[in-house]
């Protein structure tokens, strides 16, 4: 966890020290592409003696990407299934199968993907996933002991600068829109709740959503302009009908029962991390990237990287739960099919900023969505669900602001001015929104992912998802860009159970009488 062990009376002490260091904003640049783009010395100088630099590597699969080729040595260990990837579906995947001798691989320092969960002193914060509402997910956490904390909010929204309580639920009858917007808004709602959506799937993801808002106000285009990519990765143009009607039964708290903690889904993959160790200790396996997986007569060889050490395993199955834009590089002799499937997949990039405040900004919603041409698109207050009643105004806040960029932006994620620029933007906005609120941001924190979210686009529900995840031999896909609709921790749940049941089978019992941990189990 990289700021996790956060000293708080150390750096107190340095503020104290220098209150003009106290006074800077220090903008920290975590992500994809920071260990290739160093923090200028010039702003770690400014920053507090204890605060570190978050940081993600995509070097190795960038080299996988441009074709480099690596010694691979023969394989040193056998397993029963090989999981690649260790964000929430290599996670829940692993979790199936703890029974099983099992190997997972994730090439980052910590578990979790998109959904992971750091500390500013003590106070968590989401740097991906936020919430959720599916019961599948819900009975998952309760299994492996997480206390449910619902969110009981609507989302606010800000029009017009000006913020708007309870949108969906009859806010936006008391906003700054005119009457016939309003009008608009009513009969827009009422109008996609009488779709089948079930029945009319493969009509609907044949088509944008943008061909379903032109018969309506073009602030609800503004508004899913921005709700689109904050959710799912794509504007109204880039969108699936289906998506874009169906996400009119949840979106924005219109759902039923969301649960969040403080930092988000993250916590979550804490908690299976901590549940798989549990059952058997040494086989969540950090800082390992998968280069290689190649089906070989009866078995698939696996290498892997590891602290610049190429290793090679041997599995009867395989779980591919990293994205498909990796699957489709590391996997040898792909079939055609696969490869144009997975090459049909776009994912956009996401800038991840959480402004870290010595004193409350905004405590009025969990999630507050902004319609297009904000840049922000959302933020929510990160302790929602543990200090939502607490009146206390001075006391620390974390605002974990959602910056979606559109895809031609990715190559610009590169540079460290152009994340940091995008943090001064935000703490500007919030300044606008909230006076006052610049002088109370005691640290911005970047974390930025190059292809954060698949894009939800027309076909990829009905016609690439589909195809993306059927059994490639013994290989089975997890990773939610293989179920279609939209990317959450749900899709991940369901891709991880998916091809766990998938290799089970391809098992047989004879994995589970070979299985050095299933033989350490007691009986069930
Ligand atoms: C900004 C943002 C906000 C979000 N908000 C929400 C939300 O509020 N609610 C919600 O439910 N969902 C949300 N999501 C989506 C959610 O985070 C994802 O759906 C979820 O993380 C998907 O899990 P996954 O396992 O499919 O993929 P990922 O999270 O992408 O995990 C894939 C893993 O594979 C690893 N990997 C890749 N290549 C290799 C390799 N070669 N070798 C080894 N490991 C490899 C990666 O490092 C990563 O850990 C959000 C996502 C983002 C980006």
């Amino acid at each position: 966890m990289e700021y996790e062990n956060h000293d708080r009376s150390a750096e107190e002490q340095t503020a104290a020290e220098n209150p003009t260091r106290r006074e800077a904003i220090k903008f920290l640049i975590g992500g994809a592409m920071a260990a290739a783009c160093p923090v200028p010395a010039a702003l770690l100088a400014a920053a507090p003696a204890q605060t570190r630099v978050g940081s993600e590597s995509n070097e190795i699969c960038h080299k996988v990407r441009d074709g480099s080729t690596f010694k691979l040595p023969p394989p040193s260990a056998e397993y029963d299934v090989v999981i690649v990837g260790g964000g929430p579906s290599g996670l829940v995947a692993a979790h199936d199968l703890r029974d099983v001798n099992f190997l997972l691989l994730e090439k980052e320092p910590r578990l979790g993907g998109n959904a992971i969960s750091e500390q500013w002193r003590g106070h968590w914060y989401s740097t991906g996933a936020a919430y959720n509402g599916d019961s599948h997910l819900e009975a998952l956490c309760r299994e492996i002991g997480m206390e449910i904390r619902t969110i009981d909010s609507i989302d606010a929204a800000i029009i017009h600068d000006q913020v708007v309580p309870e949108f969906w639920t009859g806010g936006y009858w008391k906003c700054a829109y005119s009457q016939n917007t309003k009008k608009s808004f009513e009969k827009f709602l009422k109008d996609m709740r009488a779709i089948d959506v079930e029945e009319q799937a493969e009509k609907l993801d044949a088509i944008s959503f943008a061909e379903i808002l032109k018969d309506y106000a073009p602030e609800l285009k503004l508004y899913f302009d921005n709700y689109g990519p904050n959710n799912w990765g794509a504007d109204v143009e880039n969108t699936s009908a289906f998506v874009g009607v169906q996400s009119t039964r949840w979106m924005a708290g219109l759902e039923t029962r969301r649960f969040t903690w403080s930092g988000g889904l993250g916590r979550i993959s804490l908690a299976l991390e901590d549940n798989i160790n549990r059952a058997g200790a040494g086989r969540l396996r950090k800082g390992a990237t998968v280069v290689r997986v190649e089906q070989k007569a009866s078995r698939i060889q696996v290498s892997y990287l590891e602290e610049g050490q190429a290793v090679t395993v041997t599995a009867k199955a395989v779980v591919a739960a990293c994205p498909k834009f990796i699957a489709k590089k590391i996997i040898a002799e792909l079939d055609a099919d696969h490869l144009e499937a997975m090459g049909k997949m776009r994912y956009q990039p996401y800038l991840v900023v959480n402004v870290c405040c010595r004193e409350v900004v905004y405590n009025g919603s969990f999630d507050t969505d902004i319609p297009a041409p904000s840049l922000i698109v959302d933020f929510n207050v990160a302790d929602w669900s543990e200090e939502r009643h607490n009146q206390e105004t001075r006391r620390p806040q974390v605002l974990t602001c959602y910056v979606p960029r559109p895809e031609r932006e990715r190559a610009l994620f590169l540079s460290d001015d152009y994340c940091k620029q995008m943090g001064e933007k935000v703490v500007e906005q919030l300044e606008v929104w909230f006076p006052g609120a610049r002088g109370k941001v005691e640290e911005v924190r970047i974390y930025r992912r190059g292809h954060a979210m698949f894009v939800s686009a027309p076909g990829v529900t009905t016609q690439l998802a589909p195809r993306i995840r059927k059994p490639f031999g013994n290989i089975f896909f997890a990773h939610s860009d293989a179920e279609g609709d939209i990317t959450d921790f749900s899709s991940a749940l369901q891709a991880g159970r998916r091809a766990a049941r998938e290799a089970k089978n391809a098992l047989g019992h004879a994995a589970l009488r070979s299985s050095p941990v299933a033989a350490a189990m007691p009986a069930r």
